[in-house]
């Protein structure tokens, strides 16, 4: 089990290189994670050695990496503690397996509840389906107020779609409460997972949601695929999301009949590489130790929280009692895109603007915040760095 910090950093040559002259300091996780060498071999050992379309094929490349594409199916599967493969559906990531909901789960005039915390992937989807949005409200901790849900929650809800952690409030929501309430009512539940996978283990089954959406790139995989887990009855319900190859079982002009899950929602050539890559990439996480990387991310938010709060006229946006490695902070007299590029001068990487949250902004009332996110292979001397670098930054800013 890897619980080192030190051999962990290893495994990331990013995290050995320097922007403008320094050694990169990477906070900038909730945006995307860096990769391990692993995963980066995948997509060299695939081209070099397996490239074919898959599914299709009779020959053997094509039925190798078919059979890797699936195994990294598997693997997902196996890693969500999902019941069956085939809930496992194939992505662009957790924006595409939201509007895949959105286009087979609901349909116009059904009421969705989400949370004043959503990300535009969680908000925007819902709208196009033109639903009937109840938005949950939350508090100035930027906490999910429960009792507002219980308010909003009733028979006419179709489903209820919240985050399971903030992007940017880093938030964890008290996901298991929200699905027994919406289960006692009949109503189904969606989690946006994207900020949740980078920071725990995540059991589906346990956690007993009825759809979960994730990125590989947010959980040190690659970018451009993700995945939708689904319950299967479920999925087996819904009516498919593309149209094309791979997602029929024959077509005549005069009538179509659909595949099998999870082939159904998996229209044209998947990014295959990617998918391989993504099965890497699990791999890596099996090996972590996720009771270490709790309790070093929690170290790393408590130290980093408690030193930032020291300086001067700095707010903290987002102090949740359960919350994620994520500090989002707002400057007096400074902007927070200024200071993100002063930063950026001292090779810190951080996150600044509305964080593609523009209602929670407003809730907030500010324009936007700069954010520093953290993962497993970060340091508490990286924090420490930040801070006097954030600290030095000011007095020029102010
Ligand atoms: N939901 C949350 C909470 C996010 O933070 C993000 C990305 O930052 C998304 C959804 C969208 O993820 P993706 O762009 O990988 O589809």
């Amino acid at each position: 089990m890897k619980n080192n910090v030190i051999d962990i950093r290893k495994d990331f040559p990013i995290l050995h290189t320097s922007v403008n002259g320094k050694p990169l300091i990477y906070f900038d996780n909730g945006a995307t994670s860096q990769k391990p060498q692993s995963v980066i071999d995948s997509f060299s050992n695939y081209y070099t050695t397996l490239n074919a379309n898959i599914h299709r094929g009779v020959h053997t490349l094509s039925q190798q990496a078919t059979q890797a594409y699936e195994d990294a199916r598997v693997k997902i599967q196996q890693y969500f503690k999902a019941a069956h493969s085939e809930e496992i559906i194939f992505t662009r990531g957790t924006t595409e397996a939201i509007n895949l909901v959105a286009h087979s789960f609901v349909k116009k005039g059904d009421e969705v509840i989400i949370s004043a915390a959503e990300h535009h992937s969680n908000i925007v989807p819902w709208q196009l389906a033109e639903c009937n949005l109840q938005v949950v409200a939350v508090n100035d901790k930027g906490e999910f107020d429960n009792e507002d849900f219980k308010k909003k929650l009733s028979n006419n809800t179709k489903l209820v779609s919240v985050t399971h952690v903030s992007n940017t409030l880093g938030s964890i929501n008290p996901v298991k409460e929200i699905i027994r309430l919406a289960h006692e009512k009949g109503v189904k539940v969606l989690l946006d997972g994207a900020q949740a996978v980078p920071h725990m283990k995540v059991d589906v089954q346990d956690l007993d949601c009825d759809f979960y959406a994730f990125s590989a790139h947010k959980m040190f995989g690659p970018t451009g695929i993700g995945a939708l887990y689904g319950k299967r009855e479920l999925l087996n319900a819904m009516p498919p999301y593309q149209g094309g190859g791979d997602m029929i079982k024959s077509v005549s002009f005069e009538k179509t009949t659909y595949n099998d899950l999870p082939h159904k929602f998996e229209a044209g050539t998947p990014a295959i590489a990617e998918g391989i890559a993504f099965g890497a990439a699990i791999d890596y996480l099996n090996q972590i130790d996720w009771k270490w990387a709790a309790q070093h991310e929690h170290d790393l938010l408590e130290f980093g929280t408690a030193e930032i709060k020291k300086l001067e006229g700095v707010k903290i946006i987002g102090e949740a009692k359960e919350k994620a490695g994520v500090i989002s902070f707002v400057v007096e007299g400074a902007h927070h895109y200024d200071i993100g590029t002063l930063l950026d001068q001292m090779g810190i990487a951080i996150r600044t603007g509305h964080h593609c949250t523009e209602p929670l902004m407003k809730r907030f009332n500010i324009s936007g915040t700069a954010r520093a996110s953290f993962a497993f292979y970060n340091t508490k001397e990286e924090v420490e760095i930040f801070i006097n670098a954030l600290a030095r930054s000011l007095k020029m800013l102010r």
